[in-house]
């Protein structure tokens, strides 16, 4: 028999068909068969479905070409379980039109290596959890997906730590020391720059190339496969085992040709700074560089400034905090003068808190 595809796995075996067991709840014969024993062999009475059970691995015993048409049914008269293909109940002879399917057992998983002992207590317990809509039994998911509960987990109130640690602050007075600014001029030189890249990319214009083989991708490789085995009720005194497998995926490194050589471009070279207090205006730095597209010429690749108040805490003359303001906020406050300003708990000041 073909099986549906099962979502989530890549391959899923039929690993056989066996009886489940159920125990007699009036002369308590043990380890009836689901399939053989309709009615108790000892007393008579009728299989009650809800005393079905799955056997151990070394008690299973197959089904070998067992017609399947569905659940058994229950009588609505009697309660006894027909199957379902049944008209009339073996037991009373009331029509099973309208009989409903019996309760199945909830889909048992376990590690290729086999499954915990079930009994009647198990499947009663089961029933009620069914009822009550909490599963009994959950699949039990892989040992690795909890250890990564526990690490997300410690990963996840790190942050939150961090987080309330970095927007913490406490309000100090500062007392301003000194105002500084600075005017830089980036500088860009056209040399031989060394240079890498894959050799299918290496630029027309390279020169001395070597080139080595490195990783330059990976490919995902089907490296055997992680299976569970399952227990599926089928409702009729039997019981099919499955075996569902994923596929496992190495990376395998692919190797590449990689260039390593010189290219004559534009990079930056220095930068030509000029700095002050209050008492000397801002000028920019004097630019002496030889223009032009030579090897060695230069070129300016732009301008910025900065207007930097130096402070230090007046209760703790240890603590010490830069910030930088547009040029006229720089101005406006004078040098020795005491303001507020917010630092945060792990260090650092809220600049724009200064007033
Ligand atoms: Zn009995
Ligand atoms: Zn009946």
């Amino acid at each position: 028999m073909a099986n549906e595809p099962k979502d989530g796995y890549d391959r899923v075996e039929e690993a056989g068909t066996f009886q489940m067991l159920w125990d007699c709840k009036y002369c308590g014969t043990k380890k009836l068969l689901g399939v053989t024993h309709k009615f108790c062999p000892s007393c008579g009475a009728a299989q009650d479905t809800n005393a079905r059970y799955f056997p151990s691995d070394e008690e299973a015993i197959a089904v070998e070409d067992h017609e399947y048409t569905g659940a058994d049914k229950k009588c609505g008269n009697c309660g006894t379980a027909n199957a379902a293909k049944a008209e009339f109940c073996t037991q009373c002879g009331s029509p099973m039109k309208d009989a409903k399917t019996v309760a199945l057992r909830s889909e048992q998983v376990a590690g290729v290596a086999g499954f915990t002992s079930d009994s009647k207590a198990t499947a009663k317990a089961d029933f009620e959890a069914q009822k009550s809509g909490v599963p009994q039994t959950p699949a039990e998911p892989p040992k690795s997906n909890k250890k990564w509960y526990y690490i997300g987990g410690g990963i996840a109130a790190g942050v939150v730590l961090l987080l309330t640690l970095v927007f913490m602050s406490r309000s100090v007075e500062v007392k301003i020391d000194s105002h500084v600014w600075e005017k830089t001029v980036k500088i860009e030189a056209f040399k031989a720059r060394a240079q890498s890249s894959w050799c299918d990319q290496m630029p027309f214009d390279a020169t001395f190339a070597i080139h080595k083989q490195e990783v330059r991708s990976y490919n995902k490789v089907a490296d055997g496969e992680s299976c569970t085995m399952a227990r599926v009720d089928k409702g009729n005194g039997t019981f099919k085992k499955e075996k569902r497998c994923s596929t496992k995926y190495k990376d395998v490194p692919v190797y590449g040709d990689k260039c390593y050589y010189r290219v004559n471009r534009w990079g930056h070279e220095r930068d030509i700074k000029a700095t002050g207090g209050l008492a000397q205006p801002p000028v920019w730095p004097q630019v002496f560089i030889r223009a032009g597209n030579c090897l060695g010429c230069e070129r300016e690749a732009g301008r910025s400034e900065t207007y930097t108040l130096n402070m230090t805490e007046v209760k703790k003359p240890d603590k010490k905090h830069s910030c930088s303001y547009s040029e006229a906020q720089w101005r406006s406050i004078p040098d020795g003068a005491i303001k507020k300003l917010k630092v945060r708990i792990v260090g650092g000041a809220k600049c724009d808190t200064l007033g």
